[in-house]
């Protein structure tokens, strides 16, 4: 009896380090502000991306991704928690976060890091922050053990006597914006050199996987470009048709790389999941700096199809099988898929709104019909639901002053109007009214959270 107690115990052992051994490893790379249309597969005819579309050619590559949100910190809190932002209180009128903002995601989330280091995962946070600079809101608060990176964007903090409009400009002053390097919450730097930010980076995110020391880890890596203020190493700079916001994403590809082979040569590709995307669409009134959403509509901190479905491909070879999927998934699939491939057990009691796309990654299943809503601050402007989207208040990203109401709502087919030309409201009654529906039964399913963005 004895001996089997003992033998039991070690059975249950062997097989526990067995299965730690075979834990995947995570990494979320994410683009801010890179448009739908900026790479080369997704279209792009003057950017080249040859790691990205080798990452998507060896992947999954989703034509319809979205963010979670319009703009930067909503977006981000949405990510990290599988959350909409109107739950974790990280939207409203003040769009994101400032550096003078009070805010920042509560303590009370749980974060996809705070879930993997529960469960033995080393945690990483790479790159821009922008969920808060207080206590509770910071990276090491939100499950990270190691963070590299800004605490907010790199156009925050500029010098008072900037010129007004420098951020857009194709050649921006490096010393302009007053922005912090910080490692572990200190600050290492400050102004960032933001000439090799990109590549620092990447130089740290090799390191962090290299160093793994066997565990599974997590790694979030944020990419400051190509937000502006645009910037390239020397390596990049001038190499892209597109001029600096090219060069930008041209050396954000090239990090890519240098993540997926250091991947390979560890032996580990296998057993790791990279989903690249972007925060949110691309920030059109930049002109030449602000990116392209190809054939959609509008771009960054609008609810038309450019401000929000970006880039989205998932790889692990030899797990997913290479190909396009047109399915609906977005930046909040991403909570329950990590936990559910991380055999990590969802927190008890917290509200999530995406689905676990496994089954969709690893065994080409389909994904349940869900509907989609496109939030502007904390107001649902929009729905998808199978190809119908329904804008109940539209607005530009910039530039335009008030929503526009609409009674009745726009309707559009994005199968067959992708760019969102020509409302067929009037001959689908009976789809306007299922949004509607569903419309309210997501409002009367939220409750919001203490407002953060003040
Ligand atoms: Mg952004």
């Amino acid at each position: 009896m004895r001996l089997l107690n003992t033998f039991t115990i070690l059975l249950w052992f062997v097989t526990a380090v067995t299965v730690a051994a075979e834990r995947p490893n995570v990494i979320i790379i994410f683009a801010d502000d890179l448009g739908y249309g900026d790479l080369g597969c997704y279209g792009s005819p003057t950017i080249r991306t040859p790691h990205l579309d080798r990452m998507a050619s060896e992947g999954l590559r989703f034509t319809d991704f979205y963010s979670a949100a319009e703009v930067c910190s909503p977006s981000r809190a949405a990510l990290l928690t599988g959350r909409y932002p109107i739950r974790s209180g990280m939207c409203g009128n003040r769009r994101v976060l400032f550096p003078n903002s009070k805010g920042g995601l509560p303590t009370s989330e749980v974060t996809i890091a705070e879930a993997l280091q529960q469960n033995g995962y080393a945690t990483a946070q790479i790159g821009k922050w922008h969920l808060g600079i207080h206590d509770g809101s910071r990276p090491g608060d939100q499950g990270f053990q190691r963070s590299f990176g800004l605490p907010y964007s790199n156009d925050m903090d500029a010098r008072a006597d900037l010129p007004k409009g420098s951020a857009g400009s194709a050649t921006p002053p490096p010393d302009g914006w007053n922005v912090p390097l910080m490692r572990d919450g200190e600050i290492v730097e400050q102004p960032a050199d933001q000439t090799t930010l990109t590549r620092r980076y990447t130089e740290e995110a090799v390191r962090f996987i290299a160093e793994r020391n066997g565990k599974p880890f997590f790694l979030y890596f944020a990419h400051t470009f190509p937000h502006v203020p645009m910037f390239a190493s020397p390596d990049f700079k001038g190499r892209s048709r597109a001029g600096i916001y090219g060069d930008a994403v041209e050396e954000l590809d090239w990090s890519v790389g240098q993540v997926l082979t250091t991947l390979r040569n560890e032996g580990i590709a296998e057993n790791t999941l990279v989903f690249f995307t972007s925060d949110n669409g691309p920030w059109l009134i930049m002109g030449d700096q602000g990116g392209s959403a190809g054939l959609l509509r509008e771009g960054k901190g609008s609810t038309w199809e450019g401000g929000m479905r970006v880039p989205g491909i998932a790889w692990m070879p030899g797990r997913i099988r290479p190909g396009v999927t047109s399915e609906v998934a977005h930046a909040m699939d991403l909570f329950p898929t990590v936990l559910a491939l991380a055999a990590t057990p969802l927190p008890d009691n917290v509200t999530l709104d995406g689905l676990d796309l496994g089954p969709m990654l690893f065994e080409s299943r389909l994904l349940p019909a869900r509907p989609f809503y496109y939030y502007r601050g904390d107001q649902v402007f929009a729905c998808r639901l199978g190809e119908w989207k329904a804008h109940f208040e539209t607005q530009n990203g910039y530039g335009q002053p008030r929503a526009e109401s609409h009674d009745p709502p726009l309707l559009f087919h994005l199968g067959r109007d992708p760019s969102e030309k020509r409302s067929v409201a009037s001959d689908h009654a009976e789809v306007l009214s299922q949004i509607a529906d569903a419309i309210q039964t997501h409002k009367s399913g939220v409750v919001p959270g203490v407002p953060q963005l003040k």
